[in-house]
């Protein structure tokens, strides 16, 4: 029988399951596998969806599960699509009628399925949003699109909003992704759209797909102007190419070559742009101010106060496509949730294990789910943002896998490079402490003071000017040229996860009129490879390079050779920085799981 959850439609015989592995057929029905499971439920600000335009700073309850039914190449949900197990231990089972009394005592708007697509859990999702309905809540997802008729009709009159995420626009990207064409995720969005569901767009910026991201902006203006427009500036993950990788200010060109073609337009994955600002289409005032919030979020910052009364311009009175009016506060998600830094938070503890030489899914599995059965996601965000507690949560995760003394090996690697660094400290003297800045993407995207990478300056001997603001963002907010130039850094690091270029960086410092003695000196660093100041025990080898960097004259450190041994003692690889791509747990663009027939439980 066809499967017609999905348009990929795959053939399922009887007791037997379609390629995303959540379905079977049970005497003649397409039955899911695994209902009514949960790997996380909790509050989130709309804008961590992302959804921009639907009730900005509301409150709702998230929903996610496993699975996908599309297996697009570095996906940003890879530990949860395609790694974590569809029968985890971590899996919460909720009846629809739990989930809408969950969204009602946490005060939520509506019910928000993310992270991984509603196709592969199509019943699960449908019962919900029928509940929730009848109890006056909106529902809506973010979505791959790929709604076959039969499931489009059943979910359409329970949808509010929806954000779909279109992986190009031409058959070859959807055949990347295991999908045969696009064609149903270009007549779903019309049908969406007609039927009066709030649609957002969402699409990855590369450095190749200018053009078709100009002919999605033409297409979806002849649907509707109005409609907006994510730009996902790509972040090359697992095994997707670092070479696609296009700059913050190559993605801001595209985004105002896009803002001709349609009225809302975004620009995601660029901490310190304006790019994801909403202006008055007609006279230009600012309305939304957003900063980035971690992958593929943002986070509301500030709104004319008349914008929690009409979806009105308080300048010019033009009529702005937004649903719904605007919340007074926007809610603050607690530690990993909102979105994908749920993901990044499975992707630190794989990284730690990866280390270890771990090749084994299920080794992860099982440290993935004392976390958080346990519920000590707070305890972890805590923990991996500081030194010693760092290695304390490595070896705790090395003894919950079993391998205990692979952890103890790098551990005490860590700890003896930590060594050195202490000694070049306090040889440079008390006295010679430099004013130290960490910028992510952007100059003015200040990185939030109790980070790990203003830790690393720190232990190397630096002063994290950082630390001397109040920043409440996520990992840190955009501060103006004024404050910036307050703090009048001595020497400026930029994030090796959200990075920029020197020569980009220095140029934009330009443009915003910073003038700190870091740019006079030249004092302006990025890492040598991603994953080098966060999310990775690779982050020793950033400390190494700080160390160096803030003490020339000491540089008592071999950065190259350093990595090498790194990367042949715990990943028994070769080094190889153009190999290398910004995710924290796999260490090269070439690294695999081991394949064995019995390591995946239920996943495809
Ligand atoms: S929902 Fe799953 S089983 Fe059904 S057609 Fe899509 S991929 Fe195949």
């Amino acid at each position: 029988m066809q499967c017609d959850i999905c348009a990929i439609g795959c053939e399922v015989f009887e007791g037997g399951q379609g390629i995303c592995g959540k379905y079977t057929l049970q005497a003649g029905h397409m039955v899911e596998i695994y209902p009514d499971r949960y790997l996380m439920i909790c509050p989130i600000s709309i804008e961590t969806m992302p959804m921009l335009h639907f009730y900005p700073g509301g409150r709702f309850l998230q929903i996610s599960t496993t699975g996908c039914n599309l297996d697009c190449p570095g996906c940003v949900s890879t530990v949860l699509v395609k790694e974590m197990s569809h029968n985890s231990a971590a899996m919460q089972h909720m009846s629809p009628e739990q989930i809408v009394a969950e969204a009602v005592a946490n005060n939520c708007l509506g019910i928000a399925f993310l992270m991984n697509d509603p196709l592969a859990s199509f019943h699960t999702f449908l019962r919900v949003a029928k509940c929730a309905r009848e109890h006056h809540l909106l529902v809506g997802c973010s979505s791959n699109g790929y709604f076959s008729e039969a499931s489009l009709e059943q979910i359409v009159p329970y949808l509010d909003f929806i954000n779909i995420g279109l992986k190009g626009f031409d058959d070859a990207s959807y055949r990347r992704c295991g999908a045969p064409l696009i064609q149903p995720v270009l007549e779903n969005l019309r049908k969406l759209h007609e039927r009066g569901v709030h649609i957002e767009v969402s699409c990855m910026s590369d450095k190749n797909n200018k053009q078709a991201l100009l002919n999605l902006a033409h297409y979806l203006a002849d649907i509707s102007g109005d409609l907006p427009l994510l730009i996902m500036r790509y972040i090359p993950l697992e095994q997707a190419s670092p070479d696609l990788e296009i700059s913050i200010r190559e993605s801001e060109e595209v985004q105002k070559e896009i803002q001709g073609i349609l009225k809302y337009v975004y620009l995601f994955n660029s901490p310190g742009c304006d790019g994801l600002n909403s202006l008055c289409p007609s006279c230009k005032t600012m309305l939304y101010q957003r900063d980035f919030y971690g992958p593929m979020g943002a986070k509301l910052r500030t709104r004319p106060d008349e914008l929690l009364e009409s979806n009105v311009c308080p300048v010019c009175s033009c009529s702005i496509n937004f649903r719904g009016t605007s919340r007074r506060e926007a809610y603050q998600e607690k530690a990993f949730q909102g979105g994908y830094p749920f993901t990044r938070a499975l992707e630190m503890l794989e990284a730690m294990l990866l280390a270890m030489g771990m090749h084994d899914r299920r080794q992860v599995s099982v440290v993935w789910e004392d976390i958080l059965v346990n519920q000590r996601l707070e305890e972890l965000h805590h923990d991996i943002q500081r030194l010693p507690s760092y290695l304390d949560t490595l070896l705790h995760c090395g003894e919950i896998a079993g391998c205990q003394e692979q952890a103890r090996e790098l551990a005490n690697y860590i700890r003896s490079r930590m060594e050195i660094v202490k000694e070049v400290k306090n040889e440079s003297g008390f006295g010679s402490r430099p004013r130290v800045y960490y910028a992510m993407g952007k100059p003015l995207f200040c990185i939030k003071g109790e980070r790990m990478e203003n830790q690393l300056v720190e232990a190397a001997g630096g002063h994290s000017v950082n630390r001397e603001l109040e920043i409440d963002g996520r990992p840190g907010a955009r501060i103006s040229a004024e404050q910036l130039m307050a703090l009048n850094p001595e020497v400026i690091f930029i994030s090796a996860f959200i990075s920029s270029s020197v020569d980009n960086f220095i140029t934009a410092c330009r443009e915003d009129d910073i003038d700190v003695e870091a740019l006079r000196t030249g004092r302006i660093y990025c890492h040598p490879a991603a994953g080098w100041d966060f999310g990775s025990p690779r982050w020793i080898l950033g400390l190494m390079h700080i160390s160096n960097m803030l003490f020339p004259n000491s540089n008592r450190f071999d950065i190259m050779a350093e990595a090498k041994e790194f990367y042949h003692r715990f990943y028994d690889l070769e080094f190889d920085p153009v190999s290398i791509n910004r995710s924290f747990g796999k260490p090269h663009i070439q690294w695999q799981w081991q394949q064995s027939a019995d390591l995946i439980t239920g996943n495809k």
